[in-house]
């Protein structure tokens, strides 16, 4: 076992008390819907669910890898629901959002991947919603011929798949997965529909060196891909991958700097970022530039 390393000031958060955080709570809960704030133990949850951004996660709560990272459990996964891409669809209809993130587990179990589910689940949105924009959060689809095609015709509005950690690092923490698998599967989906933004994201603090980070930078802008997070790796339970070291802010704006000369449309780079942190507000802010 990892012990658990105190964490720095920087990292501490507070206690969510916001009555909407309250109601987004409930209003997952009626209507049955998984989140990855939760099954995350993303430590953004009060400040998101105040204002009512939450990122909901399909196909289950059961997934079939099992990242060293990753607080989502590991099995065999249910069978899917057919009625959860309308459950979603109501729910961001009734939660009024600008922008909602789609993310599921990885579904190696099915012939597809989940990419039907997920194309169901972003038409459900924009017949329930149409006002909203819709950014998903894929798993890799590896070994899943034509999955990309079949989410990429529903036309989101970002398509976002995390490169997790850099090459080197893949072994251990993302065992099951290829880095240039992802990094192509982010460059086709580009080249299918260059009207689809395309994002992309990384956690420091894992042992990684400053110049994997640089490279894995130019990897993706020489992907097109557009949107960069970068954000503090921390262990869920005593069972996952130690902290190596908590990356101190001025290392994070100092990356934020790269990745901005680098061309990257939309960048979040602070020890509390993640995938989907302030994805609604970074979003309207570019589409109204
Ligand atoms: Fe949920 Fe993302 Fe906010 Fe975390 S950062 S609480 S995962 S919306
Ligand atoms: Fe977690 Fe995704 Fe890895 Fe599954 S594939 S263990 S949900 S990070």
């Amino acid at each position: 076992d990892n012990p658990i390393q105190r964490k720095p000031a920087w990292i501490r958060v507070k206690a969510p008390t916001h009555p909407i955080y309250h109601e987004t709570r409930a209003l997952m809960r009626d209507n049955k819907l998984v989140t990855v704030c939760e099954e995350a133990a993303c430590p953004n949850i009060g400040e998101c669910w105040s204002q009512r951004h939450a990122t909901m996660m399909i196909m289950g709560e059961i997934c079939t890898r099992a990242c060293a990272f990753c607080n989502v459990a590991t099995g065999m996964p249910n069978a899917l629901d057919a009625d959860e891409p309308r459950r979603v669809g109501e729910a961001v209809a009734k939660l009024g959002l600008r922008h909602v993130v789609i993310t599921s587990v990885d579904r190696d179990d099915l012939a597809d991947g989940g990419a039907l589910h997920f194309a169901q689940t972003i038409a459900a949105i924009r017949a329930s919603a149409p006002e909203t924009t819709v950014e998903i959060l894929t798993p890799d689809f590896l070994r899943k011929p034509g999955a990309l095609e079949v989410v990429v015709e529903a036309r989101p509005d970002v398509f976002n798949h995390n490169l997790e950690t850099v090459p080197r690092l893949y072994p251990t923490i993302r065992p099951g997965a290829r880095y240039y698998h992802s990094l192509r599967l982010l460059d086709r989906a580009k080249q299918l529909d260059k009207t689809i933004f395309t994002k992309s994201g990384i956690m420091v603090g894992l042992g990684e060196e400053r110049i994997e980070v640089q490279q894995v930078m130019d990897d993706l802008r020489s992907a097109e891909v557009d949107f960069l997070t970068v954000g503090q790796y921390l262990q869920p339970t005593v069972k996952h991958a130690a902290v190596a070291r908590f990356v101190e802010p001025t290392e994070f704006e100092d990356y934020a700097s790269m990745a901005r000369a680098k061309g990257f449309l939309l960048v979040s780079a602070t020890p509390l970022t993640r995938s989907s942190y302030h994805a609604d507000r970074d979003f309207a802010a570019l589409k109204e530039a």
